[in-house]
C-alpha cells in the first residue's frame, strides 16, 4: 500500500499546493507531485516562473482566510493601487480591479508549497507525470518518471490535476462529453515577459508608474493581445511582456508585409516604450527571460471526471479578457481540496460525488467567464483606430470595469448613437458591441442555470454554450490592422 493515497495532487504550482495544503488539512493521505527541484517551486517552465505576477487583493485575502496563510511584505511583492488599461493612442485610461500586488513568485510559491507540507502532504520533486492510470472509466492514479528516470505509478482514490496549461493528465483522459482534452489555438495567447531593472530617461505614467499595473491595448505591437509594464519592488525593477494570438500576428503580418514572431515583437514592445534609457535583465532565481502560453476560454465545462479533478490553468481558468490565472488558481486550487476530502469521506468519487466543485466554482468565479470570453472575441476584432475611438466614446469607465468583471452594462444605445454616427467603420464596431453584451447577457443567463448534476440535461446544456460561442467566433473575426 506505500503507494496508494487518498488523493494524489499534479503539480505544485499555486493551485496544486493549495490543493494539497487543504486536502492535508481535512485530513486526507495527501501525494504531491512536481517535476521541479524542490528549491523552485511552481516554477512553470525550464524559462522560469514566466508570469505577469499581478493579482487583486482579494484573491489573496480569500486563501488568508481558507487556510489561515499570513503572506509577507517580501513574498507579496509590490502593492499596486490597480490596473490602468491604456487605448493605443494612450489618450483613454481605464483602471481596473482595486489593490493587489505584482508577486515575487519564486518566495510566494515557496509559502504555499511549505504548508502543504507542514499541513502533512507528502511531496516528491523532480517526478514527471506522464499519464493518468484508467480503469473502468475512472482516473485512478499516475504514472511516470523519477528523477532517476525509473518508470513508477502511484494510485489514489482522486487525481488533482494542476499541471498548468500543458496538462497531460487532462489531455489523455478518456474521450468523454464532460472535459475538452484540446484547446483551440484561437483561444491561447502566446506570451513573453522580461524581468527588468531599468535606468529611465524621465517619469511618464504612461510608460512606468511604480503604483500602477500598465496595460498597453495596441493590435500593431502586440496583436490579439496586450503589452504590459508592471513595477517591481526594489528600485526600478519592471515585469515587462506581451500576449498575442497566433493568428493575429498572422494576420498582421501580412497586412503589414513583416515576419514578426512573438520573440521579435517582444523586444519591439521594450523599444517602443520611450522612456527607458538600459535595461539589465534581472537573472535572480534563473527567472529573467521566458516564454508561455495562457488559454482564454471559458474554464472546461465541467472540471470534474470519475476519480479526476482539476484547478488552475489546467482546466483553462484565466480570466478570458485579461489573462489574469492567478485569481482563479487561488480560488480553485483552495476549494478543489475540500470538495476532495468531502467526496471521500462521502464514499462517491464518480463525477456525480464530485460535482459539487463544480457549482461552487462557478458561484464564486467561472459562471461569468463565457461571456467574457465573447468580448475577448470582439475585441481582438477591433483595430487600433476602433480601439482609440471605442475606448473615447462607446464605454464610460463603470461600463468598461462592469464588463471586465463579466457583468453586462445597460448600454445607453441611443445617446451613444449620437456620438458614433461618424463613420460607417465606427458603427459597426459600435453595434457589434452591443451585440457582444447582449451576448454575455445570454451567456451569463445560461450559466445561472449550470446543470445541478452531471445527468441534469448536461448536454443540451452544454450545446446551448456552445451554439452561442460559436455564433460571436463565427461574427468577430481577428482583425487586427
Ligand atoms: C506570460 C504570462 C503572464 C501572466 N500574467 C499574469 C498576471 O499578471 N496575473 C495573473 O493573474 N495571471 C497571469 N498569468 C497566468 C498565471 O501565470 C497562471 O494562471 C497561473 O500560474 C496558474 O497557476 P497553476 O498552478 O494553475 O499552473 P502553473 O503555475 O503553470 O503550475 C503548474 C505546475 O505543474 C508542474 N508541472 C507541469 N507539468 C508537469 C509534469 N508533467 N509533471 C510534474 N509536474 C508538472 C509545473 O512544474 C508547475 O509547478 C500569466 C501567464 C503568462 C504565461
Amino acid at each position: 500500500m506505500e503507494n496508494h493515497y487518498d488523493i494524489i495532487v499534479a503539480g505544485a504550482g499555486m493551485a496544486g499546493s493549495l490543493a494539497a495544503a487543504m486536502a492535508a488539512k481535512k485530513g486526507m493521505k495527501v501525494l504531491l507531485l512536481d517535476k521541479n527541484k524542490e528549491s523552485e517551486p511552481g516554477k512553470k517552465t525550464n524559462w522560469g516562473w514566466v508570469c505577469g505576477d499581478a493579482v487583486a487583493d482579494g484573491h489573496v485575502q480569500f486563501v488568508k482566510n481558507k487556510l489561515g496563510i499570513e503572506f509577507t511584505e517580501e513574498e507579496l511583492g509590490c502593492p499596486v493601487d490597480g490596473v490602468v488599461a491604456l487605448s493605443p493612442d494612450l489618450k483613454s485610461r481605464f483602471m481596473f480591479d482595486g489593490k493587489g500586488y505584482v508577486l515575487e513568485r519564486p518566495k510566494f510559491e515557496g509559502k504555499l508549497l511549505a504548508t502543504a507540507k507542514k499541513n502533512g502532504a507528502h511531496f516528491i520533486p523532480e517526478f514527471d507525470v506522464e499519464n493518468p492510470i484508467i480503469e473502468n472509466n475512472f482516473v485512478v492514479g499516475v504514472s511516470g518518471k523519477d528523477k532517476n528516470m525509473k518508470h513508477m505509478e502511484f494510485r489514489a482514490k482522486i487525481v488533482i490535476d494542476c499541471l498548468g496549461v500543458a496538462t497531460n493528465l487532462r489531455r489523455k483522459l478518456p474521450e468523454n462529453p464532460y472535459i475538452d482534452r484540446m484547446v483551440d489555438i484561437d483561444d491561447m495567447e502566446s506570451t513573453g515577459r522580461y524581468i527588468y531593472e531599468v535606468e529611465l530617461t524621465k517619469e511618464d505614467l504612461n510608460f512606468y508608474d511604480p503604483k500602477i499595473a500598465l496595460i498597453h491595448l495596441n493590435q500593431e505591437l502586440a496583436p490579439g493581445g496586450y503589452g504590459w509594464v508592471f513595477p517591481k519592488s526594489g528600485t526600478r525593477r519592471i515585469n515587462i511582456g506581451i500576449g498575442t494570438q497566433k493568428s493575429s500576428i498572422e494576420i498582421r503580418n501580412k497586412k503589414m508585409n513583416k515576419k514578426d514572431t512573438l520573440h521579435s515583437l517582444m523586444d519591439e514592445y521594450v523599444k517602443w516604450i520611450p522612456i527607458i534609457k538600459s535595461t539589465k535583465l534581472d537573472t535572480r532565481d534563473n527567472n529573467g527571460k521566458g516564454y508561455w502560453s495562457v488559454a482564454v476560454r471559458r474554464q472546461m465545462e465541467s472540471l470534474v471526471y470519475n476519480g479526476y479533478m482539476g484547478a488552475g490553468d489546467s482546466m483553462a481558468m484565466p480570466n478570458p479578457i485579461s489573462a489574469g490565472g492567478i485569481g482563479p488558481a487561488l480560488i480553485s486550487g483552495t476549494i478543489v481540496g475540500e470538495h476532495a476530502a468531502e467526496a471521500i469521506k462521502k464514499g462517491d468519487v464518480s463525477i456525480k460525488g464530485l460535482w459539487g466543485y463544480n457549482l461552487e466554482f462557478n458561484e464564486l468565479y467561472g459562471k461569468k467567464t463565457a461571456g467574457m470570453e465573447v468580448f475577448r472575441t470582439y475585441m481582438q476584432s477591433l483595430n487600433n483606430e476602433l480601439i482609440n475611438f471605442g475606448m473615447k466614446n462607446f464605454l464610460t469607465m463603470k461600463e468598461a470595469q462592469q464588463v471586465a468583471y463579466g457583468m453586462t452594462p445597460e448600454l445607453s444605445a441611443i445617446g451613444k448613437l449620437k456620438m458614433v454616427a461618424k463613420g460607417t467603420q465606427n458603427m459597426t464596431a459600435f453595434m457589434n458591441m452591443v451585440w457582444a453584451v447582449n451576448k454575455m447577457k445570454k451567456l451569463n443567463e445560461i450559466y445561472e442555470r449550470y446543470p445541478k448534476s452531471p445527468d441534469d440535461h448536461f448536454a443540451e446544456w452544454r450545446k446551448e454554450v456552445a451554439e452561442s460561442i460559436e455564433e460571436a467566433k463565427a461574427k468577430f473575426q481577428p482583425n487586427p490592422i
